[in-house]
Order: C-alpha cells, then structure tokens, then sequence
C-alpha cells in the first residue's frame, strides 16, 4: 500500500481521537470541535493532495478515501429532513392554535427573505463593480469537453427551476410521495393542512396532536445525536474538498472568489448583524454563536437542503426560537431564500459583462437584480444550483445562449470553494429571518437566546 495513504489514514485515526477526547474528557461544545474538524480536515486535504494545485486524478486523490465519512455524514442528516419538518410544522401548527396566524408569519417571513435578497443582489453588483472580476479573463482556455457536460447540467437546474411549475408542485398530488420524495415545499404544504385540520377536528384529533408533538420532540433529539457525528463529517468532506478542488481557484478565479467571500462576510455582518441589533433588539454575537454549527455543516456540504436539520436545531434549541415558527420559516428559507446565491448571480453578471466586453446599461441593472432574485428563489439547495441558473440572468443584457455556457463552463470546476461560502450565507439568512419573525410573533425564547452557555 502506498505510504501517503498509510500516513494520511494514522494521522486521520489519530486526529479521531482526539476529536473524540475533546467531546468525552474534555467537554469540548460541540460548535468547537466542528469547527477543529472543519479546519483538521482542510489541512490534510492541503497536505495530502496535490498541494495547491490539487490533485491531478480525483479519484487517486488520498483524502478521497476517507469521503465516505463525509457521505454517511450527509446521508444522516438527509434522513432527518423529511421526519423533522413533517412533525415539528404540525406540531407547530397545533401549538399556534389558531389557523390565522399562519398568515401573518408567512407573511413576514417571505417579506423579509425578499428584503434581504435584494440587498444581497445589490450588494454582488457593487461588488462586482469595486472587484472588477472578469476583467483580463481569457475564454479561449475553457476546455471543450467540459463545455458539453456543463450543457447537460445547466439543461437539468433549468427544467427544475422553471418557477410556474415549481409553484405548482407545491400542491402535492400525493402526500406520501412527497415525503418519499423529499419534496420541501409540498411537505410544508400538507403538513401545515394537516395541523389545521387537527385543530378542526378539536377533542376528537388530540390524541394525534399529541403523537405529532412527541415525535417532533423525538425527532429533535435524533439530530441532536446525528450531530454529534458532524466533527468526524466535515472533516472528511474538507479534506475531500481541498485535496481534489486546490486552490487552483485563486490564481484562475481568485478576484471572484474575493469578492465573493467579502461580499457574504459584508452581508452576514450589517444587514444579519442590523436585522438581529435593531430589528429584533438581539446581540448579534449571540446569534452567530448559536449557528456555528449550521454554519460549518453548510459550508462543508454546500447543501442547505442537507442543512436543514441542524438549523433547526440550532436556531430552536441555541437562539430559543419556538419549534413552530423553527420549523415553518427555516424550510420554507432553505428552498426559497438564497441570498449568498443572489450575491453571486449579481457578481457573476458583471464577471460575464467584463469578460465579454458587453457593457450594462442603466436599466439592465435593474433586470439583472429581478431576474437573479427569482433564480435565487428558483434554484435548489443542492451543491452548484446556482451558477447553473445563471444563464437566465445573463440573457437580460445580451449574452447568447452559447457565451452562458463557455461562462458557466469556466467557473465550473472551480465552483465548489465558492458554493461553500454561498450556502453558508444562505443558512445564515434563514437563521437571522427565524429569529426576526420569531421576535415579532412573540415567539422568541430571550432567555435562551441570550444565555451564556450557547456560544
Ligand atoms: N449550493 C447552494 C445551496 O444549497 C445553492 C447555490 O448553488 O448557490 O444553498
């Protein structure tokens, strides 16, 4: 057996331990070891892949081999998505009482996620424009072959985020085969008539109001066990991820991959740190504090479908947001609400213009700021949604169908270290509109919120 993969496995079942030591002896929170893992399983893909560059053969790649640690992480967490919204919004819905409020949280909910993904956009476009990220780019370089494969994909995010059909299918046809199907939206659709019609039913349904409390309950405390796997999970997908990607990235894209990475710092800081410091009255430490680990699980898996139950947990169990409103807002942000996504559509607008040479005009900012809110809102929380929808905003200023591609082509190799960083803006979003509406319903637990022991 080849020394590096001898090497790489001891110090990887050494780093384990203690990971494991830190947990048992230690009590090391969990956010903590997450995050050692995160930064752990990084630098062995740096040190045992092909260095900066990356490794050349992916598959010979040695940090590849412990991937599969990474997979069962997110199979784990997958398993929860569909148990977990099910119950906690019926249950929610129940605990609420009251049909009719179910209107005024949507409400707030979309109008806040819509809020905050315009200034996302803008915040991309003056980036893009400070950054200047296309300028000097050469597309002659664009490798044939991975202009064909690129085809197929973008062909595939189009046809699943058409937004008529979307919306359609939010209306499951068959409830169970939208729980089978993972399908987010039709599942809070039925879940939340199915809580209604609980409370219709009154004295007659209590027995089933009372099962869906206790397994939402239940289901909370699987995640809380699947995490404690996380450390051990995003180590491995790190690794994976730096060894194969290297950071190839910042010498070939690495003015778009710096106005990405500060255009969702700047984002996460003033307008999440604003909407949690003026709107809901909150220290803002405390919130991010109380999302590490969301944060950490989205960067690494850059899903955050896949996401999603470990920012339920977090926002209900660390920011003391009640399980209904957990429950409804957080499902509904994770399929519609993408403002690292928006940041990236306006940035990737004016890395197309640069490089193609096609100026904007006045009002193409405008198209290019409506279109790419609804390709955020369109696109799925899966790994590359969006720069796969991308196509659909640059149309608006007169980019061809065939320009699109070799653009999408281009970035497309390099798109995972920067998918990591929109998906983790895209959960922090979803967080901080949690907890806003949360506060507003009055439905915001303070105390725990503000509690020292969360961070
Ligand atoms: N991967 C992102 C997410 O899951 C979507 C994107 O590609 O921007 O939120």
């Amino acid at each position: 057996m080849d020394a590096a993969l001898i090497a790489y496995w001891v110090i990887t079942i050494l780093l384990f331990g203690v990971l494991f030591a830190l947990a048992k002896n230690f009590k090391m929170r969990l956010w903590a070891r997450v995050l050692i893992g995160l930064g752990l399983g990084g630098a062995m893909g740096y040190a045992f892949g092909g260095g900066a560059e990356g490794c050349a053969d992916a598959a010979a790649c040695v940090p590849a081999s412990s991937k599969f640690f990474g997979d069962a992480f997110v199979r784990m967490i997958r398993m929860l998505i569909v148990p977990l919204i099910f119950t906690t919004l019926s249950a929610g819905v129940i605990a609420m009482g009251d049909p009719k409020r179910l209107g005024s949280l949507g409400g707030r909910a979309i109008s806040m996620y819509l809020v905050t993904t315009v200034v996302a956009v803008s915040l991309g476009l003056v980036f893009g424009l400070i950054f200047q990220p296309g300028v000097g780019i050469d597309l002659t370089t664009v490798d044939v072959s991975a202009i064909d494969s690129v085809k197929g994909k973008i062909a595939q995010a189009e046809a699943a985020g058409g937004i008529v059909d979307r919306l359609l299918a939010i209306i499951p046809e068959n409830p169970i085969a939208a729980l089978v199907n993972t399908d987010v939206l039709a599942i809070i659709f039925w879940a939340i008539l199915f809580g209604v019609g609980i409370l219709m039913a009154g004295e007659k349904a209590a027995p089933v109001a009372r099962v869906m409390d206790a397994a939402a309950e239940a289901v909370l405390k699987v995640t809380e066990l699947v995490m404690e796997v996380a450390p051990y999970g995003v180590y491995a997908l790190m690794a994976w991820v730096i060894s194969t990607q290297g950071l190839d990235i910042l010498v070939n894209l690495g003015k778009l991959a710096a106005a990405l990475y500060l255009a969702c710092f700047v984002h996460a800081i003033v307008t999440y740190g604003s909407i949690i410091r003026f709107v809901a009255n909150l220290p803002v430490v405390r919130f991010f504090g109380g999302i590490v680990d969301a944060q950490a699980v989205a960067y690494s898996t850059a899903s955050s479908n896949a996401t999603l139950p470990v920012t339920i947990a977090n926002v209900s169990e660390n920011l003391g947001v009640e399980k209904s409103i957990a429950g409804s807002v957080l499902p509904l942000g994770a399929t519609i609400n993408m403002d690292g996504t928006s940041i990236y559509l306006g940035l990737i607008a004016l890395f197309a213009s640069q490089a193609l040479g096609i100026p904007l005009q006045g009002t193409d900012y405008l198209l290019v700021a409506l279109t790419a809110t609804l390709a955020s809102i369109g696109a799925a929380g899966i790994p590359s949604a969006g720069l796969l929808l991308a196509a659909t905003v640059l149309s608006v200023f007169g980019v061809t169908s065939e320009q699109s591609v070799l653009i999408i082509a281009l970035i497309f190799p390099f798109d995972r270290l920067l998918d990591m960083m929109r998906t983790a803006t895209n959960v922090t979003g979803d967080a901080a509109v949690a907890v806003v509406v949360a506060k507003w319903e009055g439905e915001l637990d303070e105390e725990i919120f503000k509690a020292k022991s969360v961070a």
